[in-house]
Formats: C-alpha cells, sequence, structure tokens
C-alpha cells in the first residue's frame, strides 16, 4: 500500500510495535534493540513528565464512546501532572466524511494539547494522521492502537512473562478471538512473505 508506506516514511518516529516484527529485523540482519508497544510509550511518557512543573496537556482520540472518559479519569489518579484537554470518539466511517474531520480538527485546535493520541487501529490511524498532518495543531501526533483500551482497564495487557517472550498477541487473540483471528491469520499469511521479498533483495 503506497499510502501506508508514505505515511511511515513521512513519521519522526517509526516503532516496532509487534514482537515478529523485531524477530524479522534480526532475520534480516538489521536488529531493532527490542519491541516499544505504544502501550508502553504512553505510561513512560507520562511517568516522565511527573517532575516536570507545567502539565503536560493531552488530547485522546478514538476507542469506543466512554472509554476516554474511563482513561482520563485514571490518568488523573496515577498521573496528577498529565491533563486530559479533550476526548473524542469518532463514528464509525468519519474518516470518509470532510465535515468531521474538519470539526474533529477544530476540537483539537480548540483544546490546544501538546500531545495527541490517536487509537483508531492500524492502519487508519497511520492513514489518518497522514492526510491532516498540516492542519493538526498539536505538537506531537502518537499513534497508539488499543493503548486508550488499556488505560481505561477496558481491554488488559497480558501478563509481563508473556510480553517479554513475544507473546502478547497470543493474549491479545485469546481475549478477542472474534475480532482478531481474521486480521492475525492475514497477518501470520502476508507477514513472512514480506520478510521472505526483503531477505531475496538484501541478496540480489
Ligand atoms: N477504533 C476507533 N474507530 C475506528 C476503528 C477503531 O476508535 O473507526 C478504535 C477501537 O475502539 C480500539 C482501537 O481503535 O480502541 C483499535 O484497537 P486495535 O486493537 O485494533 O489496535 P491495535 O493496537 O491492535 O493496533
Amino acid at each position: 500500500r503506497s499510502d501506508l508506506r508514505q505515511a511511515y516514511a513521512n513519521a519522526a518516529l517509526v516503532l516496532a510495535d509487534g514482537a515478529p516484527v523485531v524477530w524479522a529485523s534480526r532475520l534480516l540482519q538489521r536488529a531493532l534493540p527490542e519491541r516499544v508497544a505504544g502501550s508502553d510509550l504512553v505510561p513512560a511518557l507520562f511517568e516522565g513528565c511527573m517532575n516536570k512543573n507545567e502539565p503536560l496537556r493531552v488530547f485522546l482520540l478514538g476507542a469506543a464512546p466512554g472509554v476516554g472518559q474511563r482513561a482520563a479519569a485514571n490518568i488523573h489518579e496515577r498521573w496528577p501532572n498529565v491533563e486530559v484537554v479533550g476526548i473524542y470518539s469518532p463514528p464509525l466511517g468519519f474518516e470518509n466524511d470532510p465535515a468531521e474531520n474538519t470539526r474533529i480538527l477544530r476540537m483539537i485546535a480548540d483544546a490546544d494539547p501538546q500531545l495527541l493520541l490517536i487509537g483508531l487501529g492500524a492502519p487508519k490511524q497511520e492513514l489518518w494522521v497522514e492526510r491532516h498532518a498540516d492542519q493538526m495543531q498539536a505538537r506531537v501526533a502518537l499513534c497508539v492502537g488499543a493503548t486508550i483500551d488499556f488505560l481505561a482497564g477496558e481491554k488488559s495487557r497480558s501478563p509481563l512473562w508473556m510480553r517479554r517472550m513475544g507473546l502478547e498477541w497470543f493474549h491479545r487473540l485469546a481475549t478477542e478471538p472474534s475480532r482478531l483471528a481474521k486480521r492475525y491469520l492475514r497477518d501470520a499469511w502476508i507477514f513472512p512473505q514480506l520478510v521472505w521479498r526483503e531477505w531475496r533483495g538484501a541478496r540480489a
């Protein structure tokens, strides 16, 4: 997908969110140091601003209605120096509705966040940022998948030992089989082909 490739090319920071990506990087002898999931990065960022003088202003975009509010309550309790200045759960299909997109961008501009967390799932979130980056009034936008759900306690992270072994995907599959089985099957079919193509390309 050229549009997704473009979104990644334009991103200032691209992290490996899944263990298989890190495994593949080792196989291709371009080893990435480690997996950095959005759901680890965001709490670490929040933790890091606890001793700053100014609160960190955050906007939560995505997740089902009400989830952002629960996430904000938990954030407030755990990281009092993080201020959630805006929350919005866009309706289904919003990305194809120009008026709704304009409304969202206005909402973000009015809330004036430093950090915009976008939890719309991949690749919707990456494509949305790519399309609207120039009108987005936030210092940083991070695409973080289901992180808002994790912050809300809506979904659970896997035990630490599973994360260390690169098996968080298995935990997620076990907790949401009907939603994720199709996606993971498709990934398991396509990803090895991409790795194989890279591997062959590197040797050509
Ligand atoms: N989501 C959303 N709007 C959409 C599609 C998805 O807000 O149109 C949310 C969904 O509620 C969930 C997140 O996006 O909070 C995607 O979670 P997923 O598990 O797919 O993300 P991953 O971490 O696997 O990329």
